[in-house]
């Protein structure tokens, strides 16, 4: 294992903040495998099953088992990390720009573009390669004027490269579910099985270039660009694992995940070993287009009926909100039918706010489709 130290952008005399990563496996090896956790730093399952993980791996390692490279950054965030406000850990926005930590990382898909022109051929692998050392000298030119910016620069260029990238989250309360693209679906489905993913969420481009999207947008753009001529191979995959809610952080569950994740990399080819026989698929893949955030019209004590997990008939009862000075009680229903696969932490509600996601099977919402 090799460690490596990448020291942020200070933004003050006097201050120091870094990121570690932990490097397993061959290098140079034919496949990179990138996984971090916590980058909404508020969000510590991940973090607790990458610790698990890095356990492991060592062991692996050891063992001489590891075919592909595996790159671990446990704390992806160390400057939301730091953001505590009377109490409350406020890990997912960064107090002084506002910004969601997971969007607006570097799109450089017409800069790549630009720069392979005339340099593609015929074969799929110099393609890649061509690509990849593109991609990895335009995020070497880049420059960070904020410590937000070079922590995203730092996180990218780590994971620029690798084939599969696995970024590890958790909603507020929820079941384990996932987001990825429909072109990474067939290589993501085993990822889902093993994780025992009640939701799995495919979008192409939700709009807020967000870490997992900021990779397979590359490609995905290129090929739109290049594909009629040329064999522009996909080059990375990535997905954004939801490791149920926040307060799940604790042994037992870690350990289950740390295991699902090694018998997906041992599937894929990555750890020797006999795969673990495929779970079923808790429940079909469908479009993010077609989750429903679940609002209520109006503010007031929020008492859930429903549960993380639930499959729901269209019109269901999803909660009530009570305002108990003129005693109205507002039922809150979903539209369609679909899996409740998270719900909010708060049970004081303000009138607009989103109080569910309801994962339903047709797409019917365009445009941007993540939350905030
Ligand atoms: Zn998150």
């Amino acid at each position: 294992m090799r460690h490596q130290i990448h020291d942020l952008l200070a933004p003050l005399p006097g201050t120091a903040r870094q990121i570690h990563s932990f490097h397993f496996g061959p290098q140079p090896s034919h496949r990179k495998i990138y996984i971090q956790a916590s980058l909404h730093a508020d969000e510590m399952p991940g973090m607790l099953v990458a610790w698990h993980l890095k356990q492991r791996l060592t062991e692996l390692e050891a063992a001489g088992r590891l075919h592909s490279e595996i790159v671990l950054v446990p704390i992806a965030n160390p400057v939301g990390l730091e953001q505590m406000l009377m109490d409350v850990p406020l890990g997912r926005y960064e107090l002084e720009s506002g910004q969601n930590f997971n969007r607006w990382f570097v799109d450089l898909s017409e800069e790549v573009g630009n720069e392979i022109e005339g340099k593609l051929g015929d074969d799929p692998q110099h393609n890649l390669q061509l690509i990849r050392s593109c991609l990895r000298d335009a995020l070497a030119r880049q420059s960070a004027d904020t410590q937000l910016q070079s922590q995203r620069l730092i996180l990218q260029r780590l994971a620029c490269d690798a084939d599969m990238v696995l970024d590890l989250h958790c909603d507020f309360e929820a079941v384990a579910h996932l987001y990825t693209t429909p072109e990474a679906w067939p290589q993501v489905e085993p990822l889902a099985r093993y994780i025992g993913a009640e939701a799995s969420l495919l979008a192409t481009d939700s709009g807020g270039q967000s870490f997992d999207e900021c990779f397979t947008l590359l490609w995905w753009q290129l090929k739109e660009r290049f594909g009629e001529h040329f064999d522009i191979p996909p080059g990375s995959f990535s997905v954004t694992v939801e490791l149920r809610g926040q307060g799940d952080v604790n042994h037992p569950l870690a350990s289950i995940d740390c295991q699902a994740l090694i018998d997906y990399l041992i599937h894929y080819g990555a750890i020797a070993g006999e795969p673990a026989p495929l779970p079923d698929l808790p429940y079909p893949a469908t479009p993010l287009a077609g989750v429903e955030p679940v609002t209520t019209p109006v503010g007031g004590l929020l008492v859930f009926a429903a549960l993380p997990g639930e499959y729901l008939e269209a019109g269901q009862l999803i909660a009530e909100i009570i305002d108990p000075i003129i005693d109205r009680v507002t039922p809150v229903h979903c539209s369609a039918a679909g899996l409740m696969y998270a719900r909010s932490l708060r049970r004081m509600a303000t009138a607009g706010m989103v109080i569910a996601h309801v994962a339903g099977a047709e797409a019917y919402r365009s445009g941007y489709l993540l939350s905030p």
